[in-house]
């Protein structure tokens, strides 16, 4: 009975170790992304356009009325201009 009794130890020894080595298996991968540095998004490498920049060159502030700023896009002024 006690050599049944050393059997069953060992194996459930072993399985002990091998559900171990399978949940330890199972969460190596989940930590590995972690490590390693995030990747920056390339669109953020470039250099923001101005937000208010309209594409024919002009400021294109828009007033609070609707109309759009006529003066050169990030012109020195500081008020917009709406003619
Ligand atoms: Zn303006």
């Amino acid at each position: 009975m006690s050599k049944m009794d050393a059997l069953r130890a060992m194996r459930e020894a072993r399985y002990a170790e091998a559900t171990e080595r399978a949940a330890r298996a199972k969460t190596t991968p989940q930590t590995a992304p972690r490590s390693r540095p995030p990747v920056a998004p390339p669109e953020a490498a470039a250099p923001a356009p101005e937000p208010a920049a309209a594409p024919d060159g002009r400021c294109g502030h828009r007033s609070m009325n609707g109309r759009t700023c006529t003066r050169e896009s990030g012109h020195a002024a500081k008020s917009h201009r709406y003619s």
